[in-house]
């Protein structure tokens, strides 16, 4: 039984960096020409459950109550939410075909994030836990220089700025705990043809955890104490995997956060992993944020069971010839 009570004298702050957008969005299943999105929107709601979130970027004239009401709805703090005056929040276009792992970027405007120089108050700055969302990698790395003081930071990053801003992207991850990045940008950074080859070469960077999202294949683990691997809740309907990987991190990041005490294992990983496979396979279900904003804690609790019973097997073991 999910039980929020458990975790409230433990409560760890949580501060994420990171695209707060309208996206439009086309998949065969349907259309949203204008929905809240944005890594860290998708990564805030998701964290939620566990910890207390604190959002951070900025966003135009366009962002209004409706969208603050979202995040508030969920008790993300918006206070280092910076609104530009006379500017136009972050937009993305984005179009799935019938292989949903597969999308095409169709727009991309920065709007208020071209000149966003992230300034955090104090609250935020103190925060134990920091995630550098998928962002331009200098202003990632502004931000975590701000919380010099974070013990767990983890990023997201993308093609767009592996292909853009490759230097800097690999400076960013020089700093990191953890680096979460599809498996195909794994291998598109490291230029190694596999993702062992790819996850081994980025630990010697600086980042003691990998995590390889594979989309509705589900995900990895590389740490120095070995692999681990989850498959995607096995879902029947999806309708929109667009911040699939942020509401993974997000749920992974923020059970990390209610575990402050434990030593960062193996074993607290996998189960963090898990956590965020189930409020994922949520999130696709459909647009946007639609499904995570009434999503409850009994109903991710109930999936991560499903996911251990669908994972775990007993061995019988046969003589081999
Ligand atoms: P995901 O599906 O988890 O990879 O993330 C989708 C979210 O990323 C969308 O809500 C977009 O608003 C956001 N996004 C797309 N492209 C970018 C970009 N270049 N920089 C930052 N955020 C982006």
């Amino acid at each position: 039984m999910y039980a929020p009570d458990r975790y409230a004298a433990a409560a760890m702050s949580l501060t994420v960096v990171g695209s707060i957008a309208f996206d439009a969005v086309k998949t065969p299943f349907g259309e949203r020409e204008r929905m809240l999105g944005g890594a860290a929107v998708h990564f805030a709601l998701a964290a939620s459950f566990f910890a207390d979130v604190r959002a951070v970027g900025p966003v135009g004239d366009d962002f209004g109550e409706e969208e603050y009401a979202v995040l508030h709805a969920k008790g993300v703090n918006t206070d280092d939410v910076e609104h530009v005056p006379g500017g136009k929040t972050f937009f993305w276009a984005g179009e799935y075909g019938w292989d949903l792992n597969d999308r095409v970027t169709l727009d991309t405007q920065l709007g208020v994030f071209a000149d966003f120089e992230p300034k955090l108050s104090e609250a935020s700055r103190a925060s134990d836990f920091l995630f550098l969302a998928n962002i331009q990698p200098d202003l990632q790395r502004e931000v975590h220089a701000q919380c010099s003081n974070a013990r767990f930071v983890a990023m997201d990053s993308m093609n767009f700025w592996i292909e853009s801003a490759r230097e800097s992207l690999i400076e960013t991850i020089r700093g990191v705990d953890a680096l979460m990045l599809n498996d195909a940008e794994l291998r598109q950074l490291t230029e190694k043809p596999n993702l062992v080859q790819a996850a081994r070469e980025l630990r010697a960077w600086g980042p003691r955890v990998i995590v390889a999202k594979q989309g509705e294949y589900g995900s990895a683990l590389f740490t120095e104490d070995g692999f681990f691997a989850l498959p995607a809740y096995p879902l029947e309907t999806v309708i929109d995997p667009t911040g699939a990987g942020d509401s993974f991190a997000g749920g992974l990041v923020g059970y990390l956060a209610a575990h402050p005490d434990e030593e960062l294992s193996n074993d607290l990983l996998r189960r963090a992993m898990a956590y965020g496979t189930a409020i994922a396979s949520y999130n696709v279900e459909e647009f946007g944020t639609e499904r995570v904003q009434r999503l409850t804690g009994d109903e991710v609790v109930g999936r991560v069971a499903d996911l251990r019973r669908a994972t775990a097997f007993a061995d019988a073991p046969v003589p081999l010839r």
